[in-house]
């Protein structure tokens, strides 16, 4: 097989950046803009030792789920990978995917996953409450708003994104035409000259505010008060700003920004959390499904208003403020400063008290917390970024022993090796649901919820502990007149853990429930010679040793 080939390819994969996948004579080709289901002719382009890339020359017969796109410019885009796949298929898609990820890279066998129907959006269009639009000019010289073709700097004119508000449309006329009255030149990344970089829009889904931000090579606009009054008269605008950016760089945005017109936020909610969102603020871009994965996120932590819940990678503090409302106490830890910003603002403005929040890492924050001043949790939600949790973190939380964990996972390969790891040392997988956050594309979020399959030295088992123990002939004390008397005596508190830790130190026999877990655990807590000491002194006046 070599360049220039023309194959017959039936797609049967999708790769991670949406490209069909097929196998001919066992080498795997990526072919762009096919999808499962389609046998197409293709060309090739490149060849590696055992993959290659081929071109899409003919559909020779399309897939099933093969679908036309709304968007006439959905093959030039960048955005939508899978926009030509029927919605439907795109959801059994994705929750195969994560599905296939637990089982080949987490080792599950595929009776072990508790995989729950994936949940999908009945509108899958306009769901994104915010949008960048370049603006550039065309071959014609003509200023146009669009995206960039997938994995290039030109700009695709495109003012009626089907992922975005309906509004976006017309606010980027009303831009473009004030640049065109007043000869204000869009940037040239070339040149590095011109002004108009980018138009930032965001809707409050709930509130219907708008934001626009116009993101410049400079501090000025020229006739700002004008543009300023013909953007608000477009319904629920909020907020127009000027971003400004004068750096040769493909980050979007800069770091000041100048309030033009109006407040410098606009406000939206998720379930019932007001959240203030700022032009530099991170905010979730489906809230639609958001609320749906969080709820998720609650349900599967299953508080009950006495729980100490750790949040960690927690933004802008979205799942915490979530469950600040169903827990005692919520921890969040999250590395960038302005979120933690926000998600002290956002628990100000919604009047919650007992969310808590570090600015670190969270595979360093915990850890310390842990060490220096005996963090504990009931249940520990994690939310990490695409490369998934640092094992740092894992340990830690192997340590605390949580009965519950709840991972939100943006990538099903992360989540699977991270899952490996917990599922080997203890927790178990109970529930596993796909939550489809980006229609059109690749992406998928899960959630995943373990539990804890050791016994700990939680109150739980104290019952246990004194049934039990009341039928060794050789106790003579429960374990709350040993509790009692090390505090009369010896001002100390002691746990049922330690007095098991020692009874069966002293050689006093001690019920199943206190056997070490079958797998060894190192990390379970050891008793203090002072402590020690303390309930061998009880051990002994109450003549048990
Ligand atoms: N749960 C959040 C968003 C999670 S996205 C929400 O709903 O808003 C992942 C977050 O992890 C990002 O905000 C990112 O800044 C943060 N992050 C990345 N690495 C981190 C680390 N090592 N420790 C803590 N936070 C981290």
């Amino acid at each position: 097989m070599k360049k220039d080939d023309l194959l017959q390819v039936q797609i049967e994969d999708i790769g991670s950046d949406g490209q069909g996948i097929g196998k001919v004579d066992g080498m795997t080709l990526f072919v762009k803009d096919t999808i499962i289901g389609d046998l197409v002719e293709a060309k090739v382009m490149k060849m590696k030792k055992t993959y290659g890339f081929a071109r899409l020359m003919k559909v020779l017969q399309p897939s099933p789920y093969r679908v036309t796109p709304k968007c006439p410019v959905a093959k030039q885009c960048g955005g939508c990978q899978i926009q030509e796949m029927d919605y439907a298929e795109q959801l059994a898609f994705k929750e195969n995917k994560v599905k296939n990820n637990l089982m080949r890279i987490g080792g599950f066998a595929e009776k072990e996953i508790p995989m729950e129907p994936v949940v999908g959006m009945d509108d899958p269009w306009r769901y994104r409450n915010k949008a960048q639009f370049p603006i550039g000019r065309d071959k014609n010289g003509n200023i146009v708003a669009g995206f960039y073709a997938g994995r290039t700097h030109s700009i695709i004119s495109n003012r009626n994104c089907y992922l975005g508000v309906e509004e976006n449309r017309e606010i980027l006329d009303i831009v473009i035409a004030h640049m065109e009255q007043y000869d204000i030149d869009p940037y040239d990344e070339v040149t590095g000259k011109g002004l108009m970089r980018h138009v930032l829009i965001r809707y409050g889904f709930t509130t219907k505010e708008i934001m626009v931000c116009l993101v410049c090579n400079g501090a000025q606009i020229p006739y700002t008060e004008v543009l300023c009054e013909t953007l608000s008269h477009v319904p629920g605008m909020t907020s127009i700003s000027l971003n400004i950016n004068r750096e040769k760089t493909n980050v979007i945005l800069g770091n000041k920004v100048k309030t033009l017109w109006g407040q410098s936020y606009i406000e939206d909610y998720i379930g019932n959390v007001k959240y203030q969102i700022s032009p530099l603020s991170f905010f979730q871009v489906n809230p639609v499904q958001t609320e749906k994965l969080y709820s998720l996120a609650l349900e599967y932590a299953d508080l009950k208003g006495e729980e100490t819940v750790w949040d960690l990678y927690c933004g802008i503090g979205t799942i915490s403020l979530f469950l600040a409302q169903k827990a005692k106490q919520v921890y969040g830890v999250e590395i960038i400063p302005q979120a933690i910003d926000d998600a002290r603002n956002n628990a100000r403005i919604n009047g919650i008290t007992n969310a808590e929040f570090y600015v670190g890492k969270s595979e360093e924050i915990l850890p310390q917390k842990y060490r220096d001043e005996g963090a504990f949790a009931d249940v520990i939600v994690v939310d990490p970024p695409r490369k998934g949790c640092d094992e740092a973190l894992l340990s830690t939380i192997l340590q605390i022993a949580p009965k519950r964990v709840v991972y939100v996972s943006c990538d099903s390969a992360t989540l699977a090796r991270d899952l490996k790891f917990l599922c080997s040392q203890g927790y178990k997988l109970e529930r596993c649901r796909a939550v489809d956050q980006f229609p059109m594309s690749v992406h998928v979020e899960t959630v995943v919820l373990l539990s804890q399959q050791k016994p700990d030295d939680t109150i739980e088992i104290d019952l246990d502990l004194d049934e039990l123990d009341a039928t060794s002939a050789e106790t003579k004390a429960t374990y709350q007149e040993i509790k009692d008397y090390v505090l009369k005596e010896f001002g100390l508190k002691v746990s049922n853990l330690y007095i098991s830790q020692i009874k069966r130190k002293c050689g006093i026999e001690v019920g199943e429930n206190y056997n070490l877990p079958k797998t060894e655990n190192p990390k379970v807590p050891q008793c203090p010679k002072e402590k020690e000491d303390a309930i061998k002194a009880a051990l002994k006046y109450f003549a048990m040793i």
